[in-house]
């Protein structure tokens, strides 16, 4: 439930740049001339990564990557259904005029048709990946109905005897309307958050039903219990609820065959025993859709850190459930980072001191933090929903009791922060933003590497620290359970970045660096991060309202000390912190009183803290952000182009090796996934 973060939220000056405009040269570019930059429209900007060390790897070891990728991208389809039921109808729509519309393609209107497929593409559907608004075409109905009529009706998803006519029926009210479905997930307080989102985990339930259903099939006194409801839809049908299980023969078993198909190849070249054995019950969690199988599966997956490669490829991460329930697919594959893996393990070699002292009560204390395996990896593909937008760090699995027992994965991706670090340089955002010019200074200097710390602070510490008080359920806190772990984790962070411990563990290399991320984080939670958020919006991404609780609060709670200062220069708002100890204490107290409500599962005090401190806009202060912002011609969101990865076979149709094509156009990447990965029926009924 807790511990993707979301591409882009340690880096909180960098938000995004242009100065890196240059399309690509194609393959093979030596490191400095790499191109990262692909694309940008609207507020989303699209990337490459590099693969740095993939040539080094063993035949086999590369042959094992193919085989994980494969598996990671035939999932696509899922997650586009999962986000809204009409998602694939629409792409599948979008895909046959941009391959064989023959008319003039450079109208305005054309144009910003194009903008509007490439953001469906960005968000997996048609509402935005963050915000979960639905998307405002721009261009017209009509404008619209006579691209579909002019394209090749053979790649229209119509069939059953249908026609243009009964696909446009449908689906012109669903991309035009404002009135339909206008947001995949509403988290607003007084409304029926199952009933009003547009996603696709629950068709004609009301909250009050899903709960009730879901109470009937809890039991809070199981010390290990399963993620209940996690890779199902949920229907009423007769009147009756019921569970639509996802796995082979069931709901998204076509797609769910293929990835199966490619875990089976993966199998045979595993790197480890264990993981062979990991692999073979992830498939057999994919056919039966048990979940004490995955639960198996993770107990395994957990405890083996051997491998150079590893992977992710399942129902994970519940941040698009309202509930908090139910995961999307998602995979990624990956290998290890030697280098930056040291990092990580100084700080898992000390964790137990981390949590020692630390300033949470005594009794909430883990007396052993177990195995939080940390390493630095690349990643060599992202599919599901790290794809397009990937996260920058991920600690998993998400079970409190396997976490607790076992321990968790905890991992930095390199590859991807460095594409974004090394594109947003020469951000104006700092510029800007920043109070003055030491601060610009500090960060220059020291920002990257602090970021990079408290990534590795929050996920290889800060999730696994604490624990529940006897017979808390590991639900209470319900639809507040995401921020509040989210700010608990940040906290923990925040609270060690200035500590003389990693100075002494030569994690850091002066204080200075610890104020760099201090600036950085107050900035970004009450100024910057207000760049992603629309007019009269709230904030409803979790790490956001974490980000925004967290520094909210500190300013609230240090204005009778002066702790943080807000001012106004030239008609422009500045945040600067007068009291960098004063602050620490701060944010340590804070982490004591979140630590203390998941421990006991108060959820009406989680519930007034994400609400007075982590969701409301002020829309004065929000429109000068999103002025200063505009004249930066930034955009807030990243994406990234995977790279093609192409098996080399002998002549007994074996891998004997596998090569990395860089890939620099980001509509062609989207068509290709579409002709090739897409397995799962959108045929009109
Ligand atoms: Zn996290």
């Amino acid at each position: 439930m807790k511990n993707l973060i979301k591409s882009l939220i340690m880096f909180l000056i960098v938000t995004s740049t242009l100065s890196c405009t240059s399309k690509s040269d194609k393959t093979g570019e030596p490191d400095n001339q790499f191109n990262y930059f692909v694309d940008q429209f609207e507020d989303m900007r699209v990337l490459r990564y590099r693969l740095p060390g993939f040539e080094s790897l063993t035949p086999k070891q590369k042959e094992l990557i193919y085989y994980l990728s494969e598996a990671a991208l035939c999932g696509r389809d899922i997650l586009w259904d999962q986000n809204f039921r009409y998602n694939l109808l629409i792409r599948k729509t979008l895909e046959a005029i941009l391959q064989s519309y023959p008319g003039d393609k450079e109208t305005e209107e054309y144009k910003a048709f194009l903008t509007y497929c490439k953001r469906a593409f960005f968000a997996n559907g048609i509402h935005h990946h963050y915000s979960s608004d639905k998307f405002v075409p721009g261009f017209s109905k009509e404008f619209f109905t006579g691209l579909v009529k002019n394209c090749d009706p053979s790649l229209l998803p119509t069939g059953n005897g249908k026609s243009a006519d009964d696909l446009l029926n449908l689906i012109v009210p669903v991309i035009f309307d404002p009135a339909l479905f206008p947001k995949k997930v509403e988290r607003g307080e007084g409304k029926d958050i199952i009933a009003e989102s547009a996603s696709g985990f629950y068709e004609g339930v009301t909250q009050k039903e899903v709960e009730k259903f879901y109470a009937a099939l809890t039991d809070p006194k199981d010390p290990r219990p399963v993620s209940t409801g996690l890779n199902s839809r949920v229907v009423k049908r007769n009147g009756k609820i019921e569970e639509e299980i996802y796995r082979s023969g069931g709901l998204y078993g076509e797609a769910i065959d293929k990835i199966i198909y490619w875990l089976e190849k993966a199998k045979n070249v595993a790197e480890n025993e264990t993981q062979k054995k990991e692999l073979e019950i992830l498939v057999q969690y994919y056919k039966t859709g048990d979940l004490k199988t995955w639960d198996d599966y993770n107990v395994l997956w957990a405890g083996n850190t051997e491998p150079v490669i590893d992977y992710i490829n399942g129902f994970i991460e519940v941040y698009e459930d309202p509930l908090g329930m139910k995961a999307t697919w998602e995979a990624i594959v990956n290998y290890k980072d030697p280098e930056a893996t040291k990092r990580t393990e100084t700080i898992t070699a000390n964790a137990q001191w981390f949590e020692d002292n630390s300033p949470i009560m005594e009794k909430y204390k883990k007396e052993k933090v177990t195995g939080v395996a940390a390493k630095v990896i690349n990643i060599a593909m992202l599919g599901g929903d790290c794809y397009p937008v990937s996260p920058l760090g991920i600690n998993l699995p998400n079970a409190d009791w396997i976490r607790k027992e076992v321990g968790s994965k905890s991992v930095t991706l390199a590859n991807i922060t460095d594409a974004i670090d090394i594109v947003s340089a020469g951000s104006g955002m700092l510029g800007e933003f920043a109070a003055s010019s030491d601060e610009i200074e500090r960060v220059r200097k020291y920002g990257s590497l602090a970021g990079a710390l408290h990534t590795d602070l929050h996920e290889c510490v800060g999730h696994a620290s604490g624990k529940l008080a006897e017979g808390t359920d590991p639900n209470a806190l319900k639809n507040y359970q995401s921020p509040l772990e989210e700010a608990r984790a940040d906290l923990f962070a925040l609270y060690y970045i200035p500590d003389r411990k990693l100075i002494e563990l030569n994690l850091l290399p002066d204080p200075q660096a610890s104020m760099a991320e201090y600036d950085s984080y107050i900035r970004n939670g009450i100024l910057t991060q207000l760049v992603r958020i629309r007019p009269g919006k709230q904030i409803e991404q979790a790490h956001m309202r974490a980000r925004a609780l967290i520094a909210r609060w500190a300013y609230e709670n240090g204005k009778k000390d002066n702790v943080i200062e807000m001012f106004s220069r030239d008609g422009k708002t500045f945040v600067k912190i007068n009291d960098y100890d004063k602050l620490r204490t701060l944010f340590g107290d804070l982490l004591r009183e979140i630590q203390r409500i998941k421990s006991e599962g108060d959820f009406e005090a989680g519930k007034a803290l994400v609400e007075t401190y982590g969701v409301k806009v002020e829309p004065v202060l929000h429109s000068e952000i999103l002025d200063r912002y505009a004249k930066l011609n930034l955009a807030p969101y990243t994406g990234f182009v995977n790279p093609m990865l192409v098996p080399v076979y002998n002549d007994n149709g074996e891998i004997t090796d596998v090569k990395v094509e860089y890939i620099d156009d980001y509509l062609s990447q989207m068509l290709y996934y579409g002709k090739n990965y897409s397995f799962l029926p959108a045929v009109l009924n």
